[in-house]
């Protein structure tokens, strides 16, 4: 497979570090607010990424951390914490709304049909790994104390800048996010990696340290949590293009001075959901959540279809208008399966056939658009019906659009809708005869004239409008 790299800005053929497990490190949410749609397209994407890396036969270990600590609303440290800013909105504790975040962000990914990874670990169950590490570079001398709090010196490193060629001059941290420079820095792309001096009275998570007592930097999280997790060496490591700086990069520096090796080979950057008016954003508190594209009638899986129609590497504009054409796609393509007759044996060199075109979209660097036009070659390929319905199956174990399921729920609907306009009065009569000796409480002959229709074929279908009856198929 052919991955767009940002660390070599190409697209390169994929090769895992080991032959028996693909190590994949993702990004997780922070869980001071739902998530909005936009975060949860980079997570979508990533897991068609870790289902088609699956698919080829890859053993993939995925590893996602849950920030519940230490992200400050600017992400160079500054600012507040993002978790205590939620509790007090909530009147909660920290730790309430992190489980809070944290299962509503996993029942989004269930709607959406988003993996679990392999391993969840909410930062704050690390904080002995990331003050180890700390330590280390404090030793190798990659690190200083200053105010109180420890920071990583990103003067000591050949390259900084892994991702972009920014000049240093115009990521002017303080200007940049019109806050306050930290005077502590030394550089200034320098970052936190431990706070003892909490700019808030009232920081509710904190932990002992060699340095005294506080919290951990946003950053160290994720290079700990990955680390511990996955070993000294990371195959694919995964988050939305805002990460690409400062978090990335400083994970980067920090991970590869404490290991003193490369550390991660391939990085994966999911680009925004934008609407017209901008990026989408938690911090700007009104947003666009799964429950309230359910709540206007949408269902999640056009939302998933909507993404797959645009390419990873893409900006996407979110509008009404935009969902409302993915969704009358999606139920044109569902429409479409549920037309295909069942017949027929699965012929294995065509299904062998229509996977290879499918594989061919995928390897050029993860393109989920021709993905989706393979599933309509599937349904257009000279086969019989099984053969379609089999590669459409196998398709969608990486695209999960519930194909297959909601193609049954619409024959399975049509049916009942036409047997709901056909007219029999002999079974009429039965149904009268039932409903008339349930009235009785007689029940062993409304069981009976079930039985008896039942053997006509007849299935009878209680409903709060009565009994409803459809013919079972053979
Ligand atoms: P957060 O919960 O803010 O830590 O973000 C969770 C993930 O969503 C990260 O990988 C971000 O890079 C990503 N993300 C944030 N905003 C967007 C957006 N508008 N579109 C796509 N991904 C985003
Ligand atoms: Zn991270």
């Amino acid at each position: 497979m052919y991955l767009y790299n940002s660390l070599s800005r190409k697209k390169e053929l994929f090769t895992p570090n080991h032959p028996d497990v693909l190590k994949m490190y993702t990004c997780g949410p922070t869980v001071y607010h739902f998530a909005h749609i936009g975060n949860l397209r980079s997570y979508i994407m990533e897991d068609v990424l870790e289902k088609y890396l699956r698919y080829c036969g890859y053993n993939v270990k995925r590893v996602m951390n849950i920030t519940d600590v230490g992200h400050l609303t600017s992400d160079a440290d500054t600012g507040e914490d993002k978790m205590l800013k939620g509790a007090r909105r909530e009147h909660k504790t920290v730790l309430e709304i992190a489980q809070y975040y944290t299962d509503a962000f996993f029942a989004d990914c269930d709607k959406l049909n988003i993996k679990r990874p392999d391993v969840v670990e909410p930062a704050t169950h690390c904080v002995d790994f990331f003050i180890e590490i700390i330590t280390r570079l404090l030793e190798k001398g990659y690190a200083y104390l200053a105010g109180g709090n420890v920071y990583f010196d990103t003067s000591k490193l050949e390259k900084y800048y892994v991702f972009n060629d920014f000049n240093a001059e115009d990521l002017d941290v303080g200007v940049r996010e019109s806050v306050e420079e930290d005077t502590n820095k030394r550089n200034k792309n320098d970052f936190v990696l431990w706070f003892t001096k909490s700019k808030f009275e009232d920081q509710a998570l904190k932990w002992d340290s060699p340095w005294g007592v506080g919290y951990p930097g946003w950053h160290i999280e994720c290079t700990g949590i990955s680390i511990k997790n996955l070993g000294e060496d990371l195959d694919i490591h995964c988050g939305g293009i805002d990460n690409a700086f400062p978090h990335h990069t400083n994970e980067i520096a920090q991970s590869e001075s404490y290991l003193g090796h490369k550390w991660c080979n391939y990085w994966f950057h999911v680009h925004h959901l934008n609407t017209p008016e901008g990026k989408m954003s938690k911090s700007k508190g009104e947003f666009l959540t799964v429950s309230l594209l359910q709540e206007k009638g949408y269902d999640p899986m056009a939302y998933r279809f909507f993404c797959l129609q645009g390419h990873y590497r893409k900006n996407l504009v979110f509008t009404w208008e935009n969902l409302d054409n993915a969704a009358a796609a999606y139920n044109k393509l569902i429409e479409k399966i549920a037309a295909v007759d069942p017949e027929g044996e699965v012929d294995e060199a065509v299904l062998a056939e229509l996977r290879a075109r499918f594989c061919k979209g995928m390897d050029a660097d993860l393109n989920t658009s021709l993905g989706i036009t393979s599933v309509l070659d599937a349904l257009k390929a000279k086969a019989s019906g099984a053969t379609k319905l089999a590669a459409v199956a196998d398709i969608d174990r990486v695209l999960s659009l519930n194909l297959i399921a909601a193609a049954a729920s619409k024959r399975e609907a049509r049916r009942l809708a036409e047997a709901a306009e056909e007219h029999d009065p002999e079974i009429e009569a039965a149904l009268a005869a039932r409903a008339a000796a349930k009235k009785a409480k007689n029940f062993a002959e409304a069981d009976r004239i079930r039985d008896e229709l039942k053997a006509k074929g007849i299935e009878i279908i209680d409903t709060p409008q009565g009994a409803k009856w459809k013919r079972i198929e053979a």
